[in-house]
């Protein structure tokens, strides 16, 4: 294992203190969090009737080619 040291205010060290394996949690949290950004889901633009599979982190920036239309995720239809 390495060390890597973090900041925390008064309230999350004390919740943190709490934790039974903060570190491990924290390692959780990362892990969990890139595998969601590298996860590929099917979004669909509704002006065009067209599926596109995508990785969820690149669809933010993703435009339909045929309307442009930037995909924003809430407007989108997302399957896994
Ligand atoms: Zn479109």
């Amino acid at each position: 294992m390495k060390h890597k040291m973090i900041s925390l205010d008064d309230v999350t060290y004390e919740r943190a203190k709490r934790m039974n394996n903060f570190s491990a949690w924290v390692r959780d949290r990362i892990n969990i969090l890139l595998e969601e950004e590298e996860a590929v889901a099917w979004f669909h633009c509704e002006r065009c009737n067209l599926g596109y599979q995508l990785k969820v982190s690149k669809a933010k920036h993703f435009c339909c080619p045929p309307c442009r239309e930037t995909f924003h995720l809430p407007a989108m239809i997302r399957e896994s």
